[in-house]
């Protein structure tokens, strides 16, 4: 078999689940954000783990995401859309029953016009400049927003990663002045918010990178291993290049084994002549430049000839890959190529 295989652990993902939950009180809900497929690792089967793990709300990024996960988990829990209500979604909204997050005056009016009866959610933005109502909007709106009772009020929170940034302050000092007094739940914490402690709290927690084992959940059970398939091994002689543009030279004679995976599976070039891949527990250096579907590695001194090679296991998290592409977990997780077979381990229970 020539593709890589993704390994995914679920009962990890339920267990990094029950362990943001536990750190609010009993009336802090904690929900889960799956959206970009669940970071890259499959909406169907992580969203079914999480509800079985006892998630009662999700979130994703678009209706049509809702869609998918509303086919996998049946009716009953609560698909939040952070895109809001967009022109086109009204029959996914209403026939799927996803619950939009309202971002606009003019979200507010299609929702309203098309659907008045249908829950939604308020984004009332404290700082981020991203998306959500303005203060002012929020101030000149609330009267009827709130007399339409909204599930919830939102807001998201720029620098939550980084405890010590004074826009955190602002921000939570910022929501209780829009939203103090308004009898209506509230959401302010992904997973770094979670983690600055229960002022942060309020009625509703949204972690999402947390569920998958990165940082800043640096306490998570880590969610992934990815290994990849050698399809050729070669000697290079002293003076001989590896790969485009010739940019590792071999000093001795070296051994190469090149996997079939690259930069169109998510595993970007910045990991050229930079990352190591793992045969067990011994390192062998990436050399030369990942190209689109390959990558060589330094196997000299390995006892046997691999048939695998690992590049997320025990030895290198998603973050350390990450770091090494100089980039965050984020962006390697949601990069996973398409191309990798998917091994769900466990089921979430
Ligand atoms: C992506 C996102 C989250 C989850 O953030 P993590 O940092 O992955 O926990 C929560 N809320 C909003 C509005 C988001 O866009």
């Amino acid at each position: 078999m020539a593709s890589a295989t993704l390994s995914i652990d679920l009962d990890a993902v339920a267990a990094n689940w029950r362990a943001l939950d536990r750190m609010s009180d009993a009336s802090t809900q904690t929900a889960a954000v799956i959206k970009a497929d669940a970071y890259g690792l499959g909406t169907r089967r992580v969203g079914r783990a999480l509800a079985t793990a006892g998630a009662r709300r999700f979130f994703v990024a678009i209706a049509e995401e809702g869609a998918l996960l509303r086919q996998a988990l049946g009716p009953g829990p609560q698909i939040c859309v952070l895109s809001g209500h967009m022109p086109g979604d009204t029959e996914m909204v209403q026939d799927l029953d996803l619950t939009p997050v309202l971002n606009s005056i003019e979200q507010f009016t299609r929702h309203f016009e098309a659907l008045p009866d249908h829950p939604f959610a308020v984004h009332i933005d404290t700082g981020m400049n991203r998306l959500g109502l303005e203060a002012a909007e929020w101030e000149a709106a609330s009267g009827i927003l709130l007399q339409a009772r909204p599930e919830f009020l939102m807001s998201h929170l720029a620098c939550a990663d980084d405890p010590g940034h004074p826009m955190n302050a602002a921000q939570l000092a910022e929501f209780h002045a829009l939203t103090d007094g308004t009898g209506v739940p509230r959401s302010l914490s992904a997973t770094g918010g979670i983690l600055l402690g229960s002022d942060y709290h309020f009625e509703l927690t949204r972690p999402g990178i947390g569920l998958y084992g990165c940082r800043p959940f640096d306490a998570g059970r880590p969610v992934l291993s990815l290994s990849l398939p050698v399809i050729q091994i070669r000697e290079v002689a002293p003076g001989e290049t590896v790969g485009y543009g010739g940019t590792w030279m071999a000093d001795a004679i070296t051994s190469l084994a090149t996997v079939n995976a690259g930069y169109a599976d998510g595993l970007m070039r910045t990991l050229s002549d930079a990352a190591v891949l793992w045969y067990a527990d011994i390192p062998c250096p990436v050399v030369g430049r990942v190209s689109m579907d390959l990558i060589t590695a330094d196997i000299t001194h390995l006892p046997e000839i691999p048939d695998r090679l690992e590049i997320i296991g025990p030895h290198q998290s998603v973050d350390d890959l990450a770091e090494t592409a100089g980039t965050i977990g984020y962006e390697i997780l949601t990069g996973l190529s398409q191309r990798y077979g998917r091994r769900y381990i466990g089921t979430g229970g």
